[in-house]
């Protein structure tokens, strides 16, 4: 594996309080947050949700509708697709603790813009060192270059772990650009499946 420097490479763990606590803040903070102009249009803030003890931690890019008017990651199509990858890798989404790098929908879901990733993603860095999850699942080209901070497209990059600090990053296809293109879906569907081999060794 490639051992990169980047900024999750400096998270560690944060000792006290539990991850549970520790995330039930991190959402109180979410739901009031006013920093960027996003909040001006959501009907919901969607700060995450799963197991506070997760192994796997999937991130993806940003809500989208149905996500925006329930208050959840990954409900709509996608979730459905996101949850049938999930038993190829042997896990339910009970297992795992979904969110994304934006906290809050962006209009017409166009792409999250450089200065709300900036401004959002220290609510995702608190998220990840109260979880401390040992894989870092990130779905698509937003969450991948912005944690692997590369240029480099999701094409090239999926199915091939890295290491990042504590973490190992494990870069797939986004499950929404999947669902009607069966090359990605056999890659995706391929890729959770390795992960699920991964998983099977204790963890390090
Ligand atoms: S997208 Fe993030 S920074 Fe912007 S308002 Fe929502 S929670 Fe706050």
């Amino acid at each position: 594996m490639t051992m990169i420097n980047d900024h999750f490479a400096t998270i560690v763990s944060q000792e006290g309080e539990s991850s549970a606590a520790l995330l039930e803040d991190i959402a109180s903070q979410v739901a009031a947050c006013r920093r960027c102009p996003l909040c001006e249009g959501r009907t919901n803030v969607v700060p995450g949700f799963g197991n506070p003890e997760a192994r796997v931690m999937l991130i993806g890019e940003a809500p989208g509708k149905n996500e925006d008017l329930q208050g959840k990651p990954f409900v709509g199509a996608a979730g459905k697709y996101l949850t049938e990858l999930l038993g190829y890798a042997g896990l339910t989404r009970e297992d795992v603790f979904i969110a994304n790098v934006l906290k809050c929908r962006p209009p017409s879901n166009r792409n999250p813009q450089p200065s709300e990733i900036e401004i959002c993603t220290p609510f995702l860095r608190d998220q990840v060192r109260a979880i401390g999850p040992e894989y870092l699942v990130t779905m698509g080209n937003f969450a991948t270059k912005f944690i692997l901070k590369t240029e480099q497209g999701i094409t090239g990059l999926h199915g091939k772990p890295r290491t990042a600090g504590r973490f190992i990053v494990y870069p797939v296809f986004h499950p929404a650009a999947a669902i009607y293109d069966r090359t990605k879906r056999d890659a995706l569907e391929a890729d959770f499946a390795a992960l699920g081999e991964r998983l099977k060794q204790p963890r390090a």
